[in-house]
């Protein structure tokens, strides 16, 4: 089976949103080994639309629209769709009876061109929509398949992965598995480089790596008859990449940094407590991105000038004067003060020189301290990172809590 995206919109053309759906879904549609040789981008514009349909479908079985099923007059994917197939449109109760409820739960009133939303052309499977009021569409005739998503992506990559991919697996007769290995700590070419042999050897399972932020995740999909036979095919696959990558594995599938720290923080019984300069609050906003980091958390300071580090956390006025604000013996201070100023059992703290300003030539824009004290003992790294200021703010934080991992899981 091969497939082709149309990504609907004339925002798209102009520049003003990227195509991202398109990404997401190439990315997702190779995971099933659906092959996609052509993606396309097309405008609001009714007979334009019904031209790439026409190209789409004299190349490809499957075409996977996003966007453009919105109520107003410019969204047309499923109105031209039904006169590519030669179908009416009709109204869908159900989902009528849904996007009344949407409105009348939100205390709003419908307006009339809401119904249009709920219009499906005749024969369509509809594919609810629980994040939105347009569903999606699955329409299929002549041996070709016709899948219409909305646009948002938190419509749009729920409906893919719960009810998308099923239907396609269903229609391919086999039932695809997959797992994700989330690893902190190495880069992307040198992480692609050690399982080189694996990519070579691929077949089935496959292995698939994707640099995320300040992170890279291997994707491992098996196609098998069974859920159970995937699962187990992909194991051997899953223990080598253990037995390579160890602590660089921080966990599997939808599991975060921020969630591993806290989970290990909770087996240990332990409190944490941060002290942050540079990255002025974007480490605790992190830890608090997980739902569980109340068990864990008890404080988070931001201290960014010498007298809040001083006050605050009683750094020594000789450490910031002889070391300076961004060093090791500074970081360290700051995550002793952090744990002891609230009673924490675990400090981090992270200072650093963020740019674009501010940096010299011996202390560079990029040059990050990061300090743990945890089990009587305080260390600190000093990392040196490229790039504008929120992503070494953000990379900053990524790091302290990869260290903060590292010690939990090495207190030996
Ligand atoms: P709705 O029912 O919410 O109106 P829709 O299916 O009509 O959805 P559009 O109106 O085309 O979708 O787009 C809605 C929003 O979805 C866009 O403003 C944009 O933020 C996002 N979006 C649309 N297409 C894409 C795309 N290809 N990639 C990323 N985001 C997209």
């Amino acid at each position: 089976m091969n497939a082709e995206i149309i990504a609907v919109g004339t925002e798209l053309l102009l520049g003003d949103i990227l195509n991202s759906n398109a990404q997401y879904l190439s990315r997702e549609l190779a995971g099933l080994g659906i092959g996609v040789y052509y993606q396309t981008c097309v405008g609001d514009n009714a007979d334009r639309l019904f031209s790439a349909y026409e190209i789409a479908f004299g190349r490809a079985d499957i075409v996977i629209t996003t966007g453009g099923l919105g109520p107003t007059e410019d969204d047309l994917t499923k109105e031209t769709a039904a006169r590519y197939f030669g179908r009416e449109l009709v109204m869908h109760d159900e989902t009528m009876a849904r996007i009344e409820e949407i409105f009348s739960s939100q205390g709003l009133t419908m307006i009339e061109s809401n119904r249009k939303q709920a219009l499906i052309p005749e024969g369509a499977q509809v594919l609810p929509n629980d994040n939105g009021t347009a569903p999606g569409i699955l329409l299929e005739a002549d041996g070709k398949i016709m899948i219409m998503i909305p646009g948002p992506p938190n419509e749009l990559i729920p409906m893919f992965g719960k009810q998308v991919a099923p239907e396609l697996a269903k229609r391919s007769g086999q039932t695809f598995v997959s797992t994700v290995m989330r690893l902190c700590g190495i880069g992307e070419s040198s992480a692609e480089g050690r399982i080189k042999d694996l990519i070579d050897a691929q077949t089935n399972p496959t292995i698939a790596p994707y640099a995320k932020s300040f992170e890279v995740h291997f994707r491992l999909t098996a196609a098998s008859g069974s859920r159970e036979e995937g699962l187990a095919m992909i194991e051997p696959l899953k223990a080598e990449l253990y037995k390579r990558f160890g602590q660089d594995i921080y966990a599997e599938d939808s599991t975060t940094m921020e969630a591993t720290v806290c989970r290990l923080m909770a087996e240990q019984n332990l409190k944490l407590a941060t002290a942050e300069s540079c990255t002025g609050g974007v480490l605790a906003s992190r830890i608090v991105d997980h739902p569980g980091a109340s068990a864990v958390f008890l404080d988070g300071t931001i201290t960014y000038s010498n007298d809040a580090k001083i006050a605050r956390l009683g750094v020594k006025p000789e450490t910031l004067e002889k070391f300076g604000a961004v060093s090791s013996e500074t970081a360290l201070e700051m995550a002793e003060g952090a744990a002891r100023t609230s009673g924490a059992d675990v400090g981090l703290s992270i200072t650093g020189v963020a740019g674009p300003d501010g940096g010299s030539d011996e202390k560079p824009v990029g040059r990050v301290y990061i300090g743990v004290q945890a089990f009587g003992k305080s260390s600190a790294i000093e990392v040196n990172l490229k790039g504008d200021r929120d992503k070494i703010r953000a990379r900053s934080a990524a790091i302290a809590l990869d260290f903060l991992r590292r010690t939990l899981l090495n207190r030996g």
